[in-house]
Parts: C-alpha cells; sequence; structure tokens
C-alpha cells in the first residue's frame, strides 16, 4: 500500500492513536493527519484535573512527543481546518486552499462544548473548557476569581468545582437536573457526588434554571435564575454538555444522527471513510445497538478498530464502554452502560457513606454497568461481569467477601 494516501481529520486522542494503529500494522503508505489546534495531539482527562491544578507539567498531556510524528513518517498539520469533503473525488480541502486526495479517510473530529443559550452569555469571563488554552484561562482565573459559579453539575462542572476549591475559591454549582450526574448514576447513587461536594463547601442548586449572564462594565458579575435569585460571580465555567462535530460528515452526505453512523468495523455507509471517537455513533454487537460515548477509553481503542478496517481486515469495536473521574479524594471507574430505564435494581458492595464500594446497576439479576469507587483492581473483573450477561445472587453480589470473579461464572 505504499502509494496509498490515508487522510485522518481531527488531530486529538483518535486521531493520533489511529495514525499510530496504521503504522503498528505494517501501513508504509502516506498518512495525513490534520487538526485545527495548535498544539499536536493532546489528552483532554487532565485539563480538568492535573493540569489544571499545576499537579502535572505540560509536557505529560501529549499523546506522543511532538517528533514522534516526523519519526514514523506521519504528516502533521496542525492550526489547520478541514473545510470541506468531496467524496465524488475523494478529496478533502483543507483551510488555506490545498486540496488533497485520499484512497482511506478517518474522521474523528470529536465534540465541542454545548452553548449556552440565555442573554450575556458571550460576556468575558464565561469560560468553556475543552482545549488546553480553555484550561490555561481558568487556571488564571482561580488566581484572581474569588467567587465561580458553575453552570451544569456534570462531569466538567464537578471535576473543575473541585479544583476550584481546592484552589480557595468559593464554588457554586447551578445544576438543571434534581441531582448531579442523574441520568448516569441514578437517584441511589447520584446522591453520594452530590453530599461529596457539599462536604467540600461547594453550594450545590438544583433544578436550578440559568435565564441571564449578568455583566458590568462587559464582564461577568453575576447569573440570574428563573426565580429571580442573583448569585454574584467573578466567573461563569459553562459545562453543559458537548455535541459531536458532524458538520463534514452531514455536509458529505453520510449518514449523521447524533454523531457519525458507523458499522461495528467503525465504517460509516461511505466504505471509503470510517470514524471513530466522540463522534462515532457505533453499533456496539454486545448490547445489539449504536451507542456514542463520550469519554477518553473509547477514543483511545476505537481507532485500532478502524485503522483495521480501513487496512480490508474484518475488525468489529465491542470494549464494554468505561470511564474514570477524580474530584477530591473521590476516585471511582465505571465499566458497562445503563440508561435510566434499562435496569431495576442497584446493588452496593461496601459503604456508600463512607465513599468506598462497588455500585452495580443490574435488569433482571444480569450486571449492567459496575462502578467502583475508592475501590481498586477490581474494574477488569467488573467488565468481565458486564461482558458474561450471567444472572448473579443479589446477596452474592452484595458481598464483599465473594469474589467478582466467581460471580462471573454463574
Ligand atoms: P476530541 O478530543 O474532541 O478531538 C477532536 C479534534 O478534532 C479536536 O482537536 C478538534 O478541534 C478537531 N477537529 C474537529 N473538526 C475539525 C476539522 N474540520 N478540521 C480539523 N480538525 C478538526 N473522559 C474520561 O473517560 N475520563 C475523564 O476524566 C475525562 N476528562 C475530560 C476532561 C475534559 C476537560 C474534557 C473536555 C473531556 C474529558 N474526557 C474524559 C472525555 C475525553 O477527553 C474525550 O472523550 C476525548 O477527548 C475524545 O477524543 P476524540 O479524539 O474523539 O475527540
Ligand atoms: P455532561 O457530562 O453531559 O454534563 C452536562 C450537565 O449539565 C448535565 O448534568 C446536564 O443535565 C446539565 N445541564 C444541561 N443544560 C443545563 C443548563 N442549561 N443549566 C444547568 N445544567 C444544565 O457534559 P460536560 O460536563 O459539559 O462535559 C463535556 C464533555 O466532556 C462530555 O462529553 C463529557 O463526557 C466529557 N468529560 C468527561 C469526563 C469524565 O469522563 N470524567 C470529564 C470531563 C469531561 P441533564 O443531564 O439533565 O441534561
Amino acid at each position: 500500500m505504499a502509494s496509498a494516501t490515508f487522510v485522518i481529520v481531527g488531530a486529538s486522542l483518535a486521531g493520533a492513536k489511529a495514525a499510530e494503529a496504521l503504522r503498528g500494522h505494517g501501513f508504509d503508505g502516506r498518512i495525513l493527519l490534520i487538526g485545527d489546534e495548535p498544539d499536536h495531539p493532546y489528552e483532554r482527562p487532565p485539563l480538568s484535573k492535573g493540569y489544571l491544578q499545576g499537579k502535572q507539567d505540560r509536557e505529560t498531556i501529549f499523546v506522543h512527543p511532538e517528533q514522534w510524528y516526523a519519526e514514523q513518517a506521519i504528516d502533521l498539520r496542525v492550526d489547520t481546518t478541514v473545510t470541506e469533503l468531496d467524496r465524488d473525488r475523494r478529496t478533502v480541502t483543507l483551510s488555506g486552499g490545498e486540496r488533497i486526495g485520499y484512497d482511506k479517510l478517518l474522521l474523528a473530529t470529536g465534540a465541542s462544548p454545548r452553548r449556552l443559550p440565555v442573554p450575556g452569555a458571550d460576556l468575558d469571563g464565561v469560560l468553556y473548557l475543552r482545549r488546553v488554552g480553555d484550561c490555561e484561562r481558568i487556571q488564571r482565573t482561580f488566581q484572581s476569581a474569588s467567587r465561580i459559579v458553575f453552570v451544569g453539575g456534570g462531569w466538567i462542572g464537578l471535576e473543575v468545582a473541585a479544583a476550584a476549591r481546592e484552589a480557595d475559591v468559593d464554588v457554586t454549582v447551578l445544576e438543571a437536573g434534581e441531582l448531579p450526574l442523574l441520568r448516569v448514576m441514578g437517584r441511589q447513587i447520584a446522591p453520594v457526588f452530590a453530599d461529596l461536594h457539599r462536604e467540600h463547601g461547594v453550594d450545590l442548586r438544583l433544578t436550578a434554571q440559568v435565564t441571564e449572564i449578568i455583566g458590568e462594565n462587559g464582564t461577568v458579575a453575576g447569573v440570574r435564575l428563573a426565580d429571580g435569585t442573583r448569585i454574584d460571580a467573578d466567573a461563569v465555567v459553562v459545562g453543559i454538555g458537548a455535541v459531536p462535530n458532524t458538520q463534514l460528515a452531514a455536509e458529505a452526505g453520510l449518514h449523521v444522527d447524533n454523531g457519525i453512523i458507523v458499522e461495528a468495523s467503525l465504517r460509516t455507509s461511505d466504505p471509503d471513510i470510517h470514524a471513530a471517537g466522540d463522534v462515532a455513533n457505533a453499533f456496539h454487537p454486545m448490547l445489539g445497538k449504536h451507542i456514542r460515548v463520550e469519554h477518553w477509553a473509547n477514543a483511545l481503542h476505537q481507532p485500532e478498530t478502524a485503522a483495521r478496517s480501513m487496512l480490508g481486515e474484518a475488525a468489529s469495536y465491542d470494549r464494554v464502554p468505561y470511564f474514570f473521574t477524580d474530584q477530591y479524594d473521590l476516585g471511582m471507574e465505571y465499566a458497562g452502560y445503563a440508561e435510566p430505564d434499562s435496569y431495576d435494581d442497584v446493588v452496593v458492595r461496601g459503604d456508600l457513606t463512607s465513599r468506598q464500594f462497588i455500585a452495580f446497576w443490574t435488569a433482571q439479576g444480569r450486571v449492567l454497568a459496575g462502578m467502583n469507587v475508592n475501590t481498586w483492581d477490581v474494574n477488569e473483573a467488573i467488565q468481565r461481569l458486564v461482558r458474561s450477561g450471567t444472572q448473579v445472587n443479589r446477596d452474592r453480589l452484595a458481598d464483599p467477601d465473594v469474589p467478582l470473579e466467581e460471580l462471573a461464572t454463574g
């Protein structure tokens, strides 16, 4: 395939891992990795944790050192947007006007923060977090601000609120739902996170509807809620979800529906185009349906499957979905997939109040998902349990003396 050109759009975790996997599988053609950010590919989890808190150096966030791309003969173009995809001619057009032909294309365009649609949302001091530059702006805000309001009690809101509290900033978190992380955790487990933040001095307000960001002299001075309440703030951090970057794909006529629709092989409706990472809404063989996962492990591992499939191998992505978070002294891993109406029971092994436990979301005795909180070296066993589909006894699942490995075999 020495004469073939493979183009990857999006130079972040999924894009960089795809380039690595293509070389790893012996592809010796041309690889172009094109990204619109100024930096070479980096990982985003440290932006709301270690790097934001100044505990991690900038060099540690990168997927590979900068020289690695040249060493692997990967033509990395940073600061470059792909503005058009022409599937008939099999070309992409770059922001500078250059047109590049491809034999195979991978769309790894990720997701962007959902914008807050209220008056005042474009004031100075209204901050979002996706890129390393956003993180560094928030870091500086921790130095200058004494009160920050967070809109959204999701992953960004909670992780950055924890970092702000550790920087001794006053924090209010405004969550639209009845509990933070309610959709992911459900009513039994979500209070663990609400309590954690309140114990660390966060003013957590639930069912809060932000109607306006109040400005004074062009900069943020506070937030107005639907009930008329004003909350003073020196800055506002918005984390109300992410939207997949599907514009290129949609304009090119690919099948798009909450992300780019792909098969388990990560191939799109066009056999020469694949998609991976946050932007891909992929058929998951174990779950029997399409899912779009906005988490690190998915962007880390899907590219291996995409690369093999781009090289003509039969490949299928069926890893158990996985993610993690760190907030204050709480670390957790979650494996599986449990939608709000898909489980009929939540089983806890350990103690919720001391925040050291494993929670299992089950349906008719089968474990759909499990989350280990401040409990380590068990996530692989949880994944095996989820994958096995075995019906487990509730008492044994809750009993810390019964090894999880035993349950996976019935
Ligand atoms: P992205 O990282 O979104 O990268 C896509 C890239 O493509 C971007 O650089 C984008 O600018 C570029 N791009 C888009 N369109 C074009 C175009 N037309 N031309 C050129 N370039 C383009 N997950 C966890 O599991 N645990 C965590 O603790 C965790 N922490 C996180 C913290 C933060 C602050 C954020 C933002 C996310 C976090 N995540 C975490 C989620 C995880 O980082 C994402 O799932 C992952 O980054 C997705 O990688 P990706 O390569 O698919 O997409
Ligand atoms: P998120 O996790 O989807 O959370 C958004 C939260 O904001 C939800 O609780 C949502 O409530 C709430 N919300 C929505 N609109 C609101 C409004 N107008 N006012 C107040 N609250 C509102 O998204 P995120 O925290 O913004 O994170 C962005 C992306 O980064 C996601 O892809 C996320 O997975 C990723 N990320 C992941 C991690 C991790 O895995 N540890 C860490 C950081 C970031 P509803 O649920 O009721 O809509």
